[in-house]
């Protein structure tokens, strides 16, 4: 792939509306690497790397957990739906519209799309483990399931 451009620096969490909606408000900064290029058919693409430190809440007492994101990607520019279906799989495809494309918001996505379904504290730190384990009560069987990445994915096509 011909390397164009390359960019790195630091997106600050706390713009990221969406993914407060999904993992509660944030703060810090995501660090990502992207190399903007070309790949052998002509398409345009970013290869990708991101990391953030996020607070998700812990499913057993709802505290915080500290929580690493370290994702790689590689997004195929668009610019129609028709396009997209003939991305090779290796790509997500991004629609581009009017040569303009919203990073912060494409960097969103790849953050929601890394979110771990369910996390926990280690037991040893997290105050309910801690209580169940005197009163052997199972844990989770009452909470809702947590929004599975792939319900996100869908409702990120279904606005492509
Ligand atoms: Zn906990």
């Amino acid at each position: 792939m011909a390397r164009a451009e390359h960019l790195e620096g630091l997106v600050a969490l706390a713009d990221m509306a969406r993914l407060a909606e999904q993992a509660g408000a944030q703060s810090g900064d995501a660090r990502v690497w992207l190399d903007f290029g070309i790949d052998a058919q002509g398409c345009r693409e970013i290869c990708g790397h991101l990391e953030a430190e996020l607070q998700l809440s812990c499913r057993r007492c709802l505290e915080p957990v500290a929580q690493r994101i370290d994702s790689d990607f590689r997004l195929g520019m668009v610019t129609s739906d028709a396009l997209a279906a003939e991305l090779p799989g290796t790509h997500e495809p991004v629609l581009v519209e009017n040569e303009q494309l919203n990073l912060l918001a494409v960097l969103e996505d790849e953050l929601i799309l890394s979110l771990p379904q369910v996390v926990y504290h280690d037991e040893a730190e997290c105050p309910v483990s801690r209580d169940q384990l005197h009163s052997g009560e199972a844990s989770d069987a009452s909470i809702d399931s947590p929004v599975s990445p792939f319900d996100v994915l869908r409702q990120i096509k279904g606005k492509l």
